[in-house]
């Protein structure tokens, strides 16, 4: 039989390998920053179009290369950074697979100008798909541009799989920040379609994370400093306050590489403690320094994960040094966070005088005298005092002292505990604060308050976002937001989306907003919050193939804005509920996929009593 086995042809080799090192617009970015970084640039510019899509290029005043080094650049397993296996124990450099361009000039069409300082005149070289269709001599400025266009244009499959330009974008910048956070003594400048979002001189590592975050991240940074034998920390956490719904800004660098590594940042989490609410997440920006032969970085070409010799003492000490600080600027912890809404104060005694119980001994009293029947105990506490905990079970005649107190339950104190009042069908009553119940004819009706508006609330915002007959509301101030630069490019992309429910943006800056107007309904006490839930929603969005902005967008507005579980409900906000629900399409399930309401049969119940 003949031969069978083939080499595959040099192309082919690189579009699969390819695939390892090129996910998506983010990969290339961070390969070709850290080039700029090996080449000793002092200054790296980056330029995005159409998150990437369109092109990726960076500009660097690196070393630059010669004509040869220039072509060899683009061969696999060509590098100037390592020569014999040993070296790869040694490493200063960032990429040393020499796989990064061959991989990259496999799926785009590359442009890359370079000149060293030695030459007079530079290299021009245009590669498309492996294959180099021009070279020239030209004058360029020291150092290195290279510039990937149409990315995946040649791998269908790949381009149709990247996501919406937002998420796309959002990936980039996280691997901008990884970089330039890990290098404070880079000037760094990054243009998206033409707008300077970031300029990033050379500073401290202060100066540089306070500038990446913009605004007022000077004020929530507590410094942690650690000098072990294994371990050197320095660095920041963010103040408990100012704790993210998502987990932006969290960054580890370990010997100036960005890590993930879940098990320190539970470190950091436990450090954390009771001063944070729940499902918020502390930022932290850590610079750790350890013995490199005591770690193994993975050398996956995207992989960010890293094995440490001692983990555990790692963590330890981690977790003392976060702990110190903490308690150092004297951020102890809140103690009423999160706490047990069953706990408060029942409905309205908010604010209304607390008397103390009085305790009425009767001392003649013998449990075993008949003549002490009537007083079925010895203590008799007073009503006023604590009959009120009990609301709804209790009758009216003892509350005199409380007529500012409204009942929960009326309806079911009237038609459980007094026979003759009429019962009033089809009424609403609100039970725990957090389901409303309703008769029906077959029983009745328990829904979710939360998950009910929430689902009214989406229909309602998908329905304008779709016709855009949004109604809004104009401020009579301009309401000012500062919020990360991220974080404002990301609400910059969907300003066009969110205009469609009724926001009314004035200004964008690099690091503030300025609304004019707000969808009715929605307070501006409410803003800051609707816009950390949708730039929490977009970074956690599940690639899903029918993604669509105004789906998310009105999943993620109804979500921060529908009444939450805990809130009283006056008799109109029930029925409210429960009527708009039943209008609605799907009155079944909240837009998160959760029952939002059961039904308790009269006979069920019959049974019960069987
Ligand atoms: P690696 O970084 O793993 O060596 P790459 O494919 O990323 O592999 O780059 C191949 C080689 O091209 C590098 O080793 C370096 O010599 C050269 N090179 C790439 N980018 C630059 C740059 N911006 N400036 C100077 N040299 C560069
Ligand atoms: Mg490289």
């Amino acid at each position: 039989m003949a031969d069978i086995i083939q080499l595959l042809p040099d192309h082919v080799a690189n579009q699969i390998a390819a695939g390892e090192v090129v996910q998506r617009p983010a990969s290339v970015v961070k390969e070709l920053l850290e080039n700029a970084i090996d080449a000793g640039a002092t200054t790296i510019k980056l330029l995005v179009k159409n998150a990437g899509k369109v092109l990726i290029q960076v500009i660097d005043d690196g070393k630059g290369m010669s004509v040869t080094d220039a072509r060899l650049s683009f061969e696999r397993h060509a590098t100037s950074k390592i020569k014999v296996a040993d070296d790869l124990f040694n490493l200063n450099t960032k990429g040393f697979r020499g796989e990064a361009l061959a991989s990259i000039a496999a799926i785009a069409h590359v442009e890359m100008k370079t000149k060293q300082v030695s030459d007079e005149l530079g290299t021009l070289l245009s590669v498309e798909g492996s294959i180099f269709t021009s070279q020239d001599v030209i004058a360029t400025p020291n150092g290195t541009s290279i510039a990937v266009k149409n990315l995946f244009f040649n791998i269908p499959a790949r381009r149709n799989f990247l996501k919406s330009d937002t998420v796309e974008f959002r990936h980039i910048i996280d691997e901008f920040q990884r970089v330039v956070l890990a290098h404070p003594s880079i000037n760094f400048s990054m243009y998206h379609n033409g707008s300077n979002l970031f300029n990033l001189l050379k500073g401290n590592f202060r100066q540089r994370v306070v500038n990446t975050f913009g605004g007022k991240t000077n004020e929530k940074l507590v410094p942690v400093e650690e000098t072990t034998e294994v371990l050197a920390i320095s660095g920041f956490v963010g103040k408990p306050e100012y704790s993210k719904k998502s987990r932006g800004e969290q960054f580890f660098f370990v010997n100036n590489r960005f890590i993930k590594s879940p098990y320190l940042n539970h470190a950091i989490s436990s450090a954390f403690d009771g001063l944070l609410q729940s499902r918020r997440h502390p930022s932290y920006f850590l610079n750790l320094q350890v013995d490199p032969r005591s770690i193994d970085i993975n050398i996956h070409p995207t992989k960010t994960e890293i094995k440490f010799d001692d983990e555990q003492t790692m963590y330890a000490i981690l977790r003392a040094a976060v702990k110190h600080s903490l308690g150092q600027f004297s951020i102890t912890p809140v103690l009423d966070f999160e706490r047990d809404k069953n706990l408060d104060t029942p409905y309205q005694f908010n604010g209304a005088q607390a008397s103390i119980p009085k305790v009425e001994v009767d001392r003649a009293f013998n449990p075993f005298s008949k003549a002490n029947s009537e007083t079925s105990s010895y203590t008799k506490p007073t009503s006023e005092s604590w009959e009120g905990l009990y609301v709804g079970l209790e009758s009216k005649s003892n509350t005199d002292n409380f007529s500012q107190v409204s009942y929960e339950s009326d309806e079911m104190t009237s038609s459980i505990f007094d026979e003759s009042t009429e019962r009033k069908v089809h009424k609403t009553f609100q039970l725990h604060n957090k389901y409303i119940i309703n008769t029906i004819k077959s029983g009745m009706v328990v829904i979710d308050q939360n998950r009910a508006h929430e689902r009214i609330l989406y229909e309602d915002y998908l329905r304008k976002t779709t016709v855009n007959e949004a109604v809004s509301q104009q401020l009579l101030f301009p309401l000012q937001l500062s919020l990360s630069t991220s974080g404002i490019s990301m609400l910059k992309e969907l300003h066009e989306a969110l205009e469609t429910t009724g926001f009314v943006f004035s200004t964008f800056t690099d690091e503030s907003i300025e609304l004019t107007g707000l969808p009715v309904g929605v307070k501006e006490s409410d803003v800051s919050n609707v816009f950390d839930q949708l730039i929490h929603d977009i970074e956690n969005e599940v690639p899903d193939v029918n993604f669509s902005i105004s789906d998310l967008l009105s999943k993620s507005l109804a979500k921060s804005l529908a009444i939450k579980n805990g809130k009283k409900l006056e008799r109109q906000e029930q029925e409210y509920i429960v009527n708009t629900l039943f209008s609605c399409k799907e009155p079944t399930v909240s837009p998160s996929n959760k029952t939002i309401f059961t039904t308790i049969k009269v006979d069920e119940l019959d049974k019960k009593f069987n």
